[in-house]
């Protein structure tokens, strides 16, 4: 994780500042990124959304009695009959919560609920209704109704005391909370969350609340970002508008290393940009300016902003992770979404897996040019068939914010892909869940 920006560039196959494939500026970034060091006890509901620091061992076997699967009679599977029906004696009850406390002696059986332990030396139930009725008292099974074992669950057949139930990595969903608590663990050990500190970065940007003078534009990427870092559950620290002169844009960065794990700004890294905003990233940290084989969101920074040696903090903590975004409104939420967002993920401790991709007919020809990895944005839809379609929602500016908003999903035209014609399957990453 110490490796210099250019020994991990020289470890990548193709590595081209100027033309950068996606995949590979997403290897670069995994390789860059360390991970939190440090972690916290929590109770399990304030879990939700952390990362599992360390495998969660389970205290107990799950179940931890043998028990009835269904609701019925606790029998011994070796006293079924194989071409007759089986009469058995029915010598009391075992319920939920309330087990049968005798011996069970041969030839008879237990009336059982689902959950209930099953008796000592029984291992079958028959549930309920494939009995019939008899005389008071007895139970009668039809031969071949079930086998030795069927409906009968054992202690620890889900999960053995000692195994781990959850491995570090994981990042707690709610069944996860629910698995926790099943095993009677009140409180885990899950890393620190991930504070990510962000600015916009023009001169032309106006905060809601100022007027908007001639030229100028609302700052909407830190409602985009603030939005999508609140999503990926970290802590999320806002640092305003920075001013494109160099002496704030070195205080706001400064602010942001010794604040932040991670600092994401955006405008001021295309390439010919007059203004301050690379200067100032090269001249306090070790980055990178990439101009990435993407549409949009060709130009980026990336690398690590240091903490000054000595400063509060520096030694307990690695230099921030920069990513220095485009400024262009759909560009920044693309390229978060490309890059950023498994970058934080692996910052906080988890192992973020592959996004599922939704495969879709296109409505319309779309024009791609090969040699870039596009990302337009579309509306899926199925049709009653149960096929999905996508359409796209038109205009394609990476300023439209609009066409981020009225889509559902982005259609990914891989790399070394060219023009699709009405009706080619695309893959499209649908929003729900996501964004
Ligand atoms: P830049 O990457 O700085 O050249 O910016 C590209 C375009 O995005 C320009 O038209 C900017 O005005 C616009 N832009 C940059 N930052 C923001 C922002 N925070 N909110 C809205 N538009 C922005
Ligand atoms: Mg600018």
């Amino acid at each position: 994780m110490n490796d210099s920006l250019a020994q991990i560039a020289a470890r990548l196959q193709g590595y081209d500042p100027r033309a950068l494939p996606v995949a590979t500026a997403q290897a670069f970034i995994a390789a860059l990124v360390p991970v939190v060091a440090q972690a916290e006890a929590l109770p399990v509901r304030d879990a939700l959304g952390r990362v599992l620091a360390a495998d969660l061992i389970s205290p107990i076997d799950v179940p931890a009695h043998h028990n009835a699967a269904m609701d019925g009679y606790a029998l011994r599977g070796s006293e079924l009959l194989a071409d007759q029906p089986t009469r058995l004696q029915v010598i009391g009850g075992a319920l939920a919560g309330r087990a049968f406390d005798a011996a069970v002696p041969p030839g008879r059986a237990v009336r059982i609920t689902t959950g209930a332990v099953v008796p000592e030396g029984l291992d079958t139930v028959v549930p309920q209704e494939f009995t019939v009725p008899d005389a008071d008292g007895w139970v009668q099974i039809p031969a071949g109704a079930v086998r030795r074992g069927d409906h009968y669950r054992r202690a620890g057949e889900d999960l053995a005391r000692g195994a781990p139930a959850l491995r570090a990595g994981r990042l707690l969903r709610p069944a996860d909370l629910g698995l926790i608590a099943s095993l009677g663990v009140p409180a885990v050990t899950v890393r620190r969350r991930l504070r990510v500190a962000f600015f916009s970065t023009g001169d032309e940007l106006r905060s809601l609340g100022e007027p908007l003078d001639a030229g100028c534009v609302y700052d909407s990427n830190r409602y985009t970002v603030w939005g999508m870092l609140q999503r990926l559950g970290v802590e999320a620290i806002d640092l305003g508008v920075v001013r494109d002169r160099p002496d704030e844009l070195a205080a706001a960065f400064r602010a942001a290393a010794a604040a932040a794990d991670a600092v994401i700004t955006s405008g001021g890294v295309s390439v010919g940009e007059a203004d301050h905003t690379k200067q100032v990233m090269a001249a306090l940290g070790d980055v990178l300016f990439w101009t990435i084989a993407m549409r949009p969101g060709r130009p980026m920074a990336i690398g690590r902003i240091g903490l000054p040696a000595g400063a509060a903090g520096s030694s307990e903590r690695p230099p921030a992770i920069l990513f220095g975004l485009p400024g262009n409104p759909v560009a920044v939420m693309v390229t978060f979404y490309a890059f950023v967002r498994d970058a934080l993920l692996r910052m906080s401790g988890a192992t973020p897996a592959p996004l599922p991709l939704l495969r879709a007919a296109s409505r319309e020809p779309l024009r791609k040019r090969p040699g870039r990895t596009e990302y337009q944005r579309g509306i899926v839809e199925r049709d009653g068939e149960g096929r999905w379609w996508v359409r796209s929602t038109g205009a394609q500016g990476s300023g439209v914010l609009r066409s981020m908003s009225e889509a559902n999903g982005m259609i990914v035209l891989p790399h070394a892909q060219g023009d699709v014609a009405a009706g080619d399957e695309v893959e499209v990453l649908p929003f729900e869940g996501l964004i």
